[in-house]
């Protein structure tokens, strides 16, 4: 009996450790809270980092910003023996672009690539924003140390690349950081072409914008919250697609939910002590931030920031006004707190880029039937397929059935108007794709 119950322990503590990953766990502690504290210090004290300001000097404005990135890429290569890729990618946007773009700029991203062994031309991405403004979108001289929109994100961005570096990847990862966002996501629509033009397959884009901020406007205060915004469906969605949606649903399944979904489920799964909140729209209301400009061009998309923002501390002239201190300054700034969403991008950027590709088709028949039925393409790589379903009105993939090597099932005893449906590829670590929404239908 004692013997039998050893076994059982034996068998459950494994089935456990093959659900999860040491390395992961690895990741997440190698994520230093001091090291992000010195880039934000490091990127507030250029003075100002507006997309307009000075690019001569070493120690004020963008230019000097961005030189410094991008030392600290190759920094990070040089310690992983080359294997980042750093560069500048660069766009002329002509005076009166908008009504933020006073003269002509080079709006300049710096991006560092880290090539996939298996899958070099499918790329995840985590950005942050390199630039900073204050009250007056236009004023590009006064001081604006942007601490914690967006020097937080950038230094999240710089931190996550020496903790990967590390590791080898099958799919690429690229760490970069945007300019031009207050003057109108400038620098995201350039690379968001420029990726295009390549022909890059794009996985994703983790958008960090604000990740430092604990104390709300309103006087709440957590350093566990955090938010995860997407859109329901793509902007390039087809007229055929939208229509089909009344029928066969998809309404908050688009690819970049999927992305979102599968963010908060690793962080359920990883670091349960923080709380992520799946916020269903695209950005903030009225506002934006540089995942947009890749949801423009058809590439999953989410913006991963702090749940508590406060005003007084974005986008203002540093001054006091009736006792309150305005202004985007370093003491705001929770390091522990960038840390941890750090580390939910980094777990994040390593798992899919050790998992295979998604199924490109997944059809779905089971209309009238007492079964729910699957067909999809298979992906090189992968060791199986796991299929997800969720009651319709949840916004998580709360039930699963791995499947094993095959490209169809029968999920006897589900009946498919009663919830919605994906499939995912799970790789030889068990690492999964994002779950693809049925894209096809069957009888
Ligand atoms: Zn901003």
């Amino acid at each position: 009996m004692k013997r039998f119950l050893l076994l059982a322990l034996l068998i459950s503590a494994m089935t456990l450790t093959a659900q999860k990953d040491q390395r992961i766990y690895d990741i997440i502690d190698a994520v230093s809270a001091e090291r992000i504290k010195n880039d934000v210090t490091k990127l507030a004290n250029f003075g100002t980092r507006h997309t307009l300001s000075d690019t001569v000097s070493n120690t004020r404005g963008i230019g000097a910003a961005r030189r410094w990135i991008k030392s600290e890429f190759e920094k990070t290569s040089a310690a992983c023996k080359g294997c980042l890729n750093v560069f500048y990618q660069k766009d002329l946007v002509k005076k009166g672009a908008n009504d933020r773009i006073v003269k002509d700029v080079k709006v300049v991203n710096v991006l560092a690539v880290q090539k996939g062994t298996k899958y070099p031309n499918r790329y995840i991405i985590m950005s942050g924003d390199i630039d900073s403004r204050v009250s007056d979108p236009t004023n590009y001289t006064d001081d604006s140390p942007g601490a914690n929109d967006n020097a937080s994100g950038m230094a999240g961005t710089l931190e996550a690349a020496r903790v990967l570096s590390k590791y080898t990847f099958e799919n690429s990862i690229i760490y970069m950081g945007l300019s031009g966002e207050e003057q109108g996501l400038f620098g995201g629509d350039g690379i968001a072409q420029y990726a295009k033009d390549k022909g890059w397959e794009i996985i994703g884009i983790f958008n960090n914008d604000m990740i430092g901020n604990i104390k709300g406007v309103d006087g709440t205060i957590s350093n566990v919250d955090f938010r995860i915004f997407s859109e329901p469906v793509p902007p390039t969605e087809t007229e055929k697609q939208r229509k089909a949606r009344r029928f066969y649903g998809g309404e908050v399944d688009g690819v970049s939910r999927q992305l979102a979904r599968y963010v908060h489920k690793n962080v359920k799964q990883y670091m349960p002590e923080m709380n992520p909140m799946m916020i269903y729209r695209l950005d903030r209301f009225g506002r934006g931030g540089h995942h947009r400009p890749f949801n423009d061009a058809g590439f999953p998309g989410i913006r991963i920031m702090e749940a508590h923002e406060n005003y007084t501390q974005q986008h203002q002239d540093i001054r006091v006004e009736d006792g309150i201190a305005y202004g985007d300054v370093l003491e705001h700034v929770n390091f522990e707190y960038a840390a941890k969403l750090t580390a939910v991008n980094a777990i994040n950027l390593a798992s899919i880029a050790w998992a295979p590709p998604a199924p490109t088709t997944v059809k779905i028949g089971g209309i009238v039937e007492p079964a729910a039925k699957f067909q999809w393409s298979k992906v090189d790589g992968a060791k199986g397929y796991k299929i997800y379903w969720r009651d319709t009105t949840s916004p998580t993939w709360d039930y699963s059935r791995y499947v094993g090597d095959v490209s169809e099932f029968v999920l006897e005893g589900i009946v498919i108007d009663n919830y919605f449906f994906g499939v995912s590829a799970v790789g030889k670590d068990g690492f999964e794709s994002p779950v693809v929404f049925p894209n096809g239908i069957f009888r």
